[in-house]
């Protein structure tokens, strides 16, 4: 079999991170994976130069994640149907409100066997209520398989090559986990293949909401047991979550990375959490403190908190999920952020 070409579709801080074990482990297995793995850049200029230029020349995306080489076998390419057209494997790394516009712009120009991997932590809302997880957004606009890889995964410590684990959700193991495996396993990014994708799914997307209430309490400063006990309200509404939207989760699957260590890293060292603290602490607008300390990175968790908020209501359920309903309220500016604790208190 010809060896698979591989597009990473994004360039963002972990599309950046993922370029570099996906380019290193593209050249390990030659007869795998294509030597050239396409890296799909949203162009823009820094410092009067294409970021794409400066990624090609240097080998360093000196925007998204500044101080690390890419592989020169990572190149970075601006036409998205032209990273993708040729390519077997799609791997989706955008903020997850890009999705829409960037799947349809691919629509009708992929190898009609190409195979994604979604490795977006976020939700989509049904327009007739209830929501829509990425890779069945992206499934349904492209036609194509989509397995999801989540886990605790702080993409400037994955590039730091720092110990940590990662959780691959596919539908079927025996056909892919091995090909999977190979595309991403290192010695410092171990990976598990399970076919809870759904759930995987879920739990990248949830934390991050979580993450948001760590920030606010940290915001405050209420102490280590308040945010232990919010990581732990955080976790039975995530639970709670999957049982009633997505039923037949598997317990395992909450112990693995994607489960309880993405979200205790997320709410210790994320950009939600960051934000989250200085929206409180600064008291301007999220967008603002998003614009101030992120540089262009996107925080996912107060938009998926108004997608889960949207379906919640859609269902009748927003008394079922008091953390996710105050998370939104407070990045809404309709509830002071000091008023977290008296939400959820009767957990
Ligand atoms: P990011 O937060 O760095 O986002 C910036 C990226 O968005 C840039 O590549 C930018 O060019 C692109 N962008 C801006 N406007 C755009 C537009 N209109 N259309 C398309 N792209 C546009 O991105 P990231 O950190 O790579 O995150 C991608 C996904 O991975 C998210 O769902 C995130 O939750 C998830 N994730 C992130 C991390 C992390 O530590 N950064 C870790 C695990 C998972
Ligand atoms: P943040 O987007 O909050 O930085 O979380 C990153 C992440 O998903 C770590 O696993």
């Amino acid at each position: 079999m010809a060896p698979k070409k591989v597009t990473i579709v994004g360039s963002g801080n972990w599309g950046s991170a993922i370029a570099r074990i996906v380019g290193q482990n593209a050249q390990q297995y030659p007869n795998l994976f294509d030597q050239t793995v396409n890296m799909w850049v949203f162009e823009e200029i820094v410092d009067g130069q294409k970021l794409s230029e400066i990624i090609n020349t240097q080998h360093e995306n000196v925007k998204y994640l500044p101080g690390k080489k890419l592989p020169e076998n990572v190149v970075a390419v601006t036409d998205v149907v032209d990273s993708c057209k040729n390519s077997d494997i799609l791997v989706f790394v955008i903020p997850h409100q890009f999705v829409p516009k960037v799947c349809n712009q691919l629509k009708g120009n992929l190898k009609s066997d190409a195979m994604a991997i979604s490795l977006i932590k976020g939700l989509s809302v049904n327009p007739n209520g209830g929501i829509k997880l990425i890779s069945e957004e992206i499934h349904e606009i492209l036609n194509i398989e989509v397995s999801v890889l989540m886990g605790a995964n702080l993409a400037h410590e994955v590039a730091d090559e720092k110990f940590c684990e990662a959780t691959i959700g596919t539908l079927d193991k025996k056909k892919d986990a091995e090909m999977w495996f190979k595309l991403f396993n290192t010695e410092n990014f171990r990976i598990n293949v399970v076919e809870d994708a759904n759930t995987v799914e879920l739990c990248g997307a949830l934390k991050n909401v979580v993450a948001c209430a760590a920030g606010f309490a940290d915001g405050l400063k209420l102490g280590d047991n308040t945010k232990a006990a919010l990581i732990r309200i955080g976790l039975m509404e995530i639970i709670k979550f999957i049982e009633n939207f997505y039923p037949g989760a598997r317990l395992e699957t909450f112990l693995e990375s994607c489960g309880v260590a993405d979200l205790v890293t997320t709410c210790y060292g994320g950009r939600n959490r960051k934000i989250c603290e200085a929206y409180v602490t600064s008291k301007k607008p999220l967008s603002e403190v998003e614009k101030e300390l992120l540089n262009g990175q996107s925080a996912q968790g107060p938009l998926t908190a108004e997608e889960i908020y949207a379906t919640l209501q859609s269902k009748n359920s927003v008394e079922k999920f008091p953390l996710f309903v105050a998370v939104h309220r407070i990045c809404k500016g309709e509830v002071p952020a000091d008023r977290l604790i008296e939400c959820v208190r009767a957990n």
